[in-house]
Order: structure tokens, then C-alpha cells, then sequence
């Protein structure tokens, strides 16, 4: 009887039809280890001492405000954080993340996010998630949008909706890695839209897998400020370096 499984059997069975996997090391968790495996729990390692008050990213010395990056340009989003630093396992966990089918490594993500973030949300207090969309070209062949995995989580877990329509991408751009600045700007010329008619709320809170030199985020941000938005800031699960740029 159905009543008579217990929710170890429950968990056992969920295990056999959706097995799960570490983010960190891709063993297959048990029910006990409900986001990652019992050792990389041990070794994770958050970012800790100083950051860029602008966009987060560790740095070396608590004697500068600003990372390089944000030193040399102004961001149009008023602040964001990123859990963890774009480099060895979190960078290899990141790729399967994306480009791999792990699309259910986001649980652990979002769950980072939360917590390291909870003194950042607790005063934005933001009303809406948007995701940075991918063009639905690139959403057919991956089967999935990271960044939107991500944010149906954490707006789940913050009790605020995820905007998955209202935002879109219009153009099919060129990954941007390996691009110049001033190349990286003309990708994203134009590159999100929102649909017509739309209003969205007062604060908004864009969530992404990685963040680099926030030129996609500052796109993404001036088609929501365009939509309605007052107050835009960002999370992301990863941030690359200062030498990474
Ligand atoms: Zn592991
Ligand atoms: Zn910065």
C-alpha cells in the first residue's frame, strides 16, 4: 500500500529513475547527501576576505574599493555576488553545468547562492528573477537554459516569481568569450528585448552561471530598466578572477 513506503524507500526510488550527481566530482549521491557529496562538502571553498563592492570578485588587497574591471568601467546594475571563484573544479563543475546536460547541478547552485547571499537579498529585497535568456536556437540543441535553471530555484527557494518569457534574446550572438571590450559591447547591441507591453516590477535581480566582465549583465539590465525596473542588481554561481581578463 502506498501509504506503507517510507520516505527512505521514497528517496531510494527516486534515486533508481532521476540519479543525481556531485557538482564537484560527478559521483552519483546517495539520498543522504541531498547537493553534493560528503567530501567536496569538506573542501568547498566560498569566497572569503575582500571583493569588489561593485560586482564582487575577490580581491587581493582590502586596501581598493573596485576590481580592475570595475575600476575602468561603469556598470549599469547597482551590485551583485557570486558564491564561488570561475577556476578549478567550481570552473570544470561549471562547464558540465552548462554544456554537459547537468542541468541538475542548479539545485546546488541555487542553494549556494541563497545562503551566501542571504545579507545581500535580505536588504535588496527583490521582487522578480530574470534569468539571461538564451536565444531559442541555442536553447534547442542544449535542451535547457542554465541560467533560467538556476533562476527557478532561487525564486522558489525566495518565494518571488521567475521571469522565463517576458525577457528574451533576439539575436543568436557569438559567445563572448575571447572577445575584445569594445567587441563584446557590439555582440550584445540589442541582443535582449522584452515583450511588449510588459511592466515589470520595482526591483529585479538577474541571475547567471558566470560573471566575467559584466558586459552581458549590463544589457540584460538596460532592457529591464527599459521594461519597468527602478533597482537592478545580480547574482551569479561563479566569477572569474581579476587575472582572467
Ligand atoms: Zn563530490
Ligand atoms: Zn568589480
Amino acid at each position: 500500500m502506498l501509504s506503507k513506503i517510507t520516505r527512505e524507500q521514497v528517496s531510494g526510488l527516486l534515486e533508481i529513475l532521476y540519479p543525481r550527481h556531485c557538482p564537484f566530482c560527478d559521483r552519483l549521491l546517495s539520498g543522504r547527501e541531498p547537493l553534493l557529496c560528503r567530501r567536496c562538502a569538506g573542501e568547498l571553498k566560498l569566497i572569503q576576505g575582500p571583493v569588489c563592492q561593485k560586482c564582487g570578485r575577490p580581491l587581493e588587497t582590502d586596501t581598493l574599493e573596485y576590481c580592475d574591471n570595475c575600476r575602468r568601467k561603469e556598470h549599469l546594475f547597482i551590485r551583485g555576488f557570486a558564491p564561488f571563484t570561475y577556476r578549478g573544479r567550481v570552473q570544470d563543475s561549471i562547464t558540465r553545468f552548462k554544456y554537459d546536460g547537468r542541468a541538475e547541478y542548479a539545485s546546488f547552485y541555487a542553494a549556494a547562492i541563497r545562503k551566501f547571499g542571504e545579507p545581500f537579498l535580505n536588504v535588496w529585497m527583490p521582487e522578480l528573477i530574470v534569468p539571461v535568456p538564451i536565444h531559442p536556437e541555442r536553447y534547442r540543441k542544449r535542451g535547457y537554459n542554465q541560467a533560467e535553471e538556476l533562476g527557478k530555484r532561487l525564486a522558489a527557494s525566495l518565494h518571488i516569481p521567475c521571469a522565463q518569457h517576458e525577457i528574451f534574446r533576439r539575436k543568436n550572438t557569438r559567445p563572448q568569450k575571447g572577445l575584445t571590450p569594445s567587441m563584446r559591447r557590439n555582440n550584445l547591441q540589442n541582443a535582449f528585448a522584452a515583450l511588449e507591453g510588459i511592466r515589470l516590477p520595482e526591483r529585479v535581480l538577474l541571475v547567471d552561471d558566470i560573471y566575467t566582465t559584466g558586459t552581458t549583465l549590463d544589457a540584460l539590465t538596460e532592457t529591464v530598466l527599459g521594461a519597468g525596473a527602478r533597482k537592478v542588481w545580480f547574482a551569479c554561481a561563479s566569477i572569474a578572477p581579476g587575472r582572467a581578463f
